[in-house]
């Protein structure tokens, strides 16, 4: 059912492509109304942006991008798949194969290494076919510049290692696409700027990244940016000249980039 839907729609479409998205959260007597009607696409080899202030609906849509929960109304399709239509079973394993997370805490598994880190969604998910467990997680860790750390536990590792961890971990499935939300909140500057030079190689490879971030210094290194405001996008612009990370990181430029008065 998922395979027929693929050939029908994926005429040379966006990966991402919403009509109307909306997303009420109701607790019986209260209800949300977190987005209130969502028209995105997002073409493959996007480096995109989402920002805007906390409770604008940013997680809520980063959520239904990567089908941990349905849209209430309108129309999500994921390369090209009708992901309404599926039951919870098809949309866990469109997931799993499509989609790589990365968040804010890292949320590595603290008693384990980053090899077994990296390795596990691979374990939980029928991705034999892809190929070895083992050299799809050591490719996901050279990919990252962490080949060395295979063996160390989390707190073994600084913040920005960790993260690195992580965003192996979300490439080990070798997914199209990569969400993460608020992947450098907990970071410092010089760290979040490796962070995006990380994404920004990825990203040069094909991946396409959608990440979520409050800081504009970070919304800088993508090529377009999204504003969300009180569940609706408010801007969806271009960046006509990202900066690049490796070459920030070169010149030493985390020193200067981030005055506290820029920040929102
Ligand atoms: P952001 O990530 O931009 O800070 P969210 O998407 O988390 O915003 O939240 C958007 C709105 O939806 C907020 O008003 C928030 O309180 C509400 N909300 C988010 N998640 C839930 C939930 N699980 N249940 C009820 N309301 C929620
Ligand atoms: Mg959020």
């Amino acid at each position: 059912m998922i395979r027929s839907a693929e050939n029908d729609m994926s005429r040379k479409e966006a990966v991402i492509r919403t009509e109307r998205v909306t997303k009420i959260y109701d607790s019986g007597e209260v209800q949300v109304e977190a987005l209130k009607g969502i028209d995105l696409e997002i073409d493959p080899g996007e480096l995109v942006a989402i920002m805007g202030a906390s409770g604008s609906g940013k997680s809520t849509m980063l959520n239904i991008l990567g089908c941990l929960d349905y849209p209430s109304g309108g129309n999500y399709f994921l390369d090209g798949i009708h992901v309404n239509d599926l039951d919870r079973d098809q949309l866990a394993d469109i997931r799993n194969r499509k989609i790589g997370f990365v968040f804010q805490g890292f949320n590595l598994l603290a008693r384990t290494t980053a090899f077994e880190n990296v390795e596990l969604p691979l374990l939980y998910s029928r991705q034999q076919e892809i190929g070895d467990p083992a050299q799809l997680t050591r490719q996901a860790l050279e990919r990252v510049g962490l080949s060395d750390r295979a063996r160390h536990y989390p707190n073994q590792l600084s913040g920005g290692q960790q993260q690195r961890v992580a965003i192996a971990r979300a490439l080990v499935n070798q997914p199209a696409i990569v969400l993460a939300d608020e992947p450098t909140g907990n970071l410092d500057t010089r760290t979040s700027i490796e962070i995006m030079a990380t994404f920004q190689e990825l990203n040069r490879q094909g991946i396409t990244i959608i990440m979520v971030t409050h800081e504009h210094d970070i919304a800088a290194y993508c090529r377009r940016v999204i504003e969300f405001r009180d569940g609706w996008i408010i801007r969806d612009q271009e960046v006509p000249r990202p900066h690049d990370a490796g070459k920030d990181l070169e010149a030493g430029r985390w020193k200067t980039a981030s005055q506290p008065g820029e920040r929102p």
